[in-house]
């Protein structure tokens, strides 16, 4: 059974909030345990019960909610309290710190400013998918249609979970703002924090019959297709952040987003390094021996002649610029770089090996430079 909190306050019952707050304050100051001195161990055990019961008595009458439940049912928690859900645990011993700072709390009147009428908001999760390009559509940019699998609002009940989107009602326990102030009684005093409503799980409603179509929960997964323009010069790993294509959002939240991460398939002959592109190019050994010009296409699909010059050594690079890939949203582009891969010829005939014999033999030692540099050094 609850206490008479206005004649723990000292007041009657027609006083108003300036007279609930200077009684409070009177007596919060004789009976804080800090303040109230006696060398009698049980004279101090009755200060803090009296602090606790004349904050417990405030922590009602000065919350209009409240004071309303309880002058008109004796119990600020109305009439259909029982459970005891949210019990007097000895939870959150906070010591006196935690006082004050619920002293100055009731004293401004804190928590009823901080109160939100909206119920609990939270922005939907975000999606993550791989998507699959190929070398060139990396490289030159490309839209694609995405298809993933999505949580929407519910279109029956429009996100409510409720038939119709109609079949529910506002929530007694928290008066449909979705939370509700739980006090907690220590030996100190009675502490007072904000919690999600536990009737209603924070909506602020309570359904009284469910969408069929979404079995209550407000969400549904859909199927969702989109179009997606990806830019030139994206590479493997690199992210495309897709704005609110993501889960819905909880209670008017805003939606999270889809997040494609690209997979890029090699090419058949180009490798990629950042946005300059690497070439191995095989050339035949006269080629090697006489220079000349070997017709490459590049990345786009242009011809472009490369010289070979005379006497080129195998693993020779040649840099072509401007022929790599265009830089991602940026009017500029890396450059090819060629390395020359020297073919000898294999299975000759004997014919063959006779002729490049003869032909070979009229070079002097002096046209070799390595050979003829490594014979001096060992006197050969
Ligand atoms: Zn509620
Ligand atoms: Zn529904």
């Amino acid at each position: 059974m609850e206490k008479d909190y206005y004649k723990i306050l000292g007041i009657n019952r027609e006083a108003n909030a300036d007279e609930i707050k200077s009684a409070y304050r009177s007596l919060a100051k004789k009976w804080h345990p800090d303040v109230y001195a006696t060398d009698s161990e049980e004279k101090k055990r009755e200060a803090k019960e009296k602090f606790t019961e004349i904050q417990h008595a405030y922590s009602v009458l000065s919350n209009p909610e409240k004071k309303a439940l309880y002058d008109q049912y004796g119990s600020e928690e109305g009439p259909q309290m029982s459970s005891g859900g949210s019990g007097f645990g000895a939870s959150g011993f906070g010591g006196f710190g935690d006082i004050f700072s619920d002293l100055f709390n009731v004293f401004s009147g804190g928590d009823s400013s901080s109160r939100s009428s909206a119920s609990r908001q939270r922005s939907g999760e975000d999606i993550e998918i791989q998507l699959t390009l190929t070398f060139e559509e990396a490289c030159f940019g490309v839209e694609k249609e995405i298809t993933y699998k999505r949580t929407e609002n519910c279109n029956s009940c429009n996100g409510t979970g409720a038939k119709n989107g109609k079949s529910y009602t506002t929530c007694s326990n928290c008066k449909g703002t979705g939370s509700v102030i739980v006090e907690q009684r220590t030996m100190f005093g009675v502490m007072r924090s904000q919690q999600v409503c536990p009737a209603c799980g924070g909506k602020g409603k309570i359904i009284t019959e469910s969408c069929p179509d979404c079995g209550g929960a407000g969400r549904v997964k859909r199927q969702k297709t989109i179009k997606v323009k990806i830019p030139a010069g994206v590479d493997n790993n690199q992210m495309l952040t897709v704005n609110a294509e993501g889960n819905a959002g909880y209670n008017g939240a805003p939606n999270g987003n889809l997040i494609v991460v690209f997979r890029v398939l090699p090419h058949k002959i180009f490798v990629r390094a950042g946005y300059d592109l690497k070439l191995d190019l095989p050339i035949k050994v006269s080629q090697a021996i006489l220079g000349g010009k070997v017709t490459i296409s590049t990345i786009n699909g242009d011809k472009v002649d490369i010289d070979i010059p005379e006497g080129t050594e195998d693993g020779t690079v040649i840099r072509v610029k401007k022929r790599g890939i265009k830089f991602l949203r940026k009017d500029s582009y890396g450059d090819l770089f060629i390395k020359i891969i020297i073919d000898l010829p294999k299975n000759l005939s004997i014919k063959q090996k006779k002729v490049l014999k003869e032909s070979m033999d009229i070079l002097e030692n002096a046209s070799y430079s390595k050979v003829d540099k490594f014979n001096k050094l060992t006197n050969n």
